[in-house]
């Protein structure tokens, strides 16, 4: 049987030339990278290296990268410590409704410690206006967090406008863009980011492994207890693989961008437009042109996103429907509710998200499938 991935929004396949840059680091060069000797040393090599691969990609000094094992992680570390270290200067933080639960459960967690937080609305195509953010900015706000691109309907943020904003108002501006490094271009510097979380098994990388850029001055601390591993800022003996694979998934990620955008950009054009031709009642979900790369959603009125699941993924397809972390609830995803959506329609979501190694051949047999399922499923 066929088996097509178009879910690589919820994780990807390590790219065989990573796992080969990885694998010594298994085996011969095991070395911890605090350790004095020889296999030390060239562990501590490897990291300054992966170091050295992950700050090129987004243009920030390697000495403002922390590595840490993952998303949720960066997240987690950038929002609280950030908070906690500076409450003093004020209480008020500012995040988007449609953030991932890594975000937005960091948010609730300091809404508990004391602190005050504004939750923006976004428009129908699940933007964050920056009037919005204009309009919710105060002279107590720290810190606001916007997502880069969203991972359910690929909404693409004007992050600079809103670190702008921030700046503006004196607050620290922090993105997730575990989305979108190694998609689209980042330029810290030049979108005027002060926190970035990124994750490596979004972009070809191994799992449990990720890092948070931290533009210098900005005052953070470490989440774990512990050594004084990655400058004091994350205890813990290096994944020294797993940094490696980062590195290496960056540095190709860099190389290929406008390939595989271009490539993306096509197939996510002809799944699109196959769709809109033959399935009637869909309605397309996230920003038209401001969007990731072959990312396509859409809900499909009078069909539910589970049993469309699973009827694909009975034919070989693999995709999600909202995000992988709420499906086998019942409820329909925050996001697409975020965006106005009625229930009734947000219930029959559908997330295709390709990748890298997907062809036109995959999109065609997809388009073959979709339909009939679809409409099966409506006479049901
Ligand atoms: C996947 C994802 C995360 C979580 O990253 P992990 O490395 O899996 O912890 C956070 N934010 C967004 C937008 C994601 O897509």
């Amino acid at each position: 049987m066929r088996s097509i991935y178009m879910d690589h929004s919820a994780t990807t396949p390590v790219d065989p030339r990573v796992f080969e840059a990885m694998k010594p680091y298994y085996t011969c060069e095991f070395g911890n990278a605090s350790s004095v000797h020889r296999k030390g040393q060239a562990a501590r090599k490897a990291v300054e290296t992966g170091r050295e691969q992950i700050a090129a990609l987004i243009n920030a000094n390697p000495q403002e990268i922390v590595f840490t094992s993952g998303g949720t992680e960066s997240d987690n570390q950038a929002i609280i410590t950030f908070a906690l270290n500076n409450g003093k200067q004020g209480k008020h933080l500012i995040t988007s409704a449609i953030e991932h639960h890594a975000v937005l459960e960091s948010f609730h967690y300091l809404e508990r410690c004391g602190y005050d937080v504004t939750i923006l609305p976004v428009n129908a195509q699940g933007m964050v206006e920056p009037e919005t953010l204009a309009g919710a900015i105060r002279p107590d706000t720290i810190l606001v967090s916007v997502m880069h691109a969203n991972n359910e309907i690929g909404t693409v943020q004007p992050i600079e406008e809103l670190a702008a904003i921030s700046h503006k108002a004196g607050a620290v501006f922090h993105t997730d863009a575990v989305q979108t490094v190694g998609k689209l271009p980042i330029d810290v510097r030049r979108m005027g980011i002060d926190m970035l979380s990124a994750s490596s098994h979004k972009l070809y990388g191994p799992k449990g492994i990720g890092c948070l850029y931290v533009k210098k001055g900005v005052r953070i601390s470490n989440l774990l207890y512990g050594g004084g591993q990655e400058s004091k800022l994350r205890a813990g003996t290096e994944n020294v693989p797993g940094i490696v694979g980062l590195g290496k998934a960056a540095e190709i990620a860099g190389q290929e961008m406008q390939q595989r955008a271009d490539l993306l950009t096509r197939l996510g054009k002809r799944l699109r437009e196959g769709i809109i031709n033959s399935i009637p009642n869909a309605i397309f979900t996230g920003h038209p042109d401001q969007r990731v790369p072959g990312s396509v959603s859409v809900c499909f009125q009078f069909a539910d996103g589970e049993p469309i699941l699973l009827m694909l993924d009975s034919y070989g397809i693999m995709a999600s429907s909202g995000s992988a972390c709420v499906c086998g609830a019942l409820d329909p995803s925050p996001v697409l509710l975020a965006i106005g959506l009625p229930h009734e329609i947000a219930r029959g979501s559908l997330r295709l998200t390709l990748g890298k190694d997907n062809t036109e051949e995959d999109v065609d047999y997809t388009l073959e499938v979709l339909p009939k399922l679809i409409a099966n499923l409506r006479r049901m």
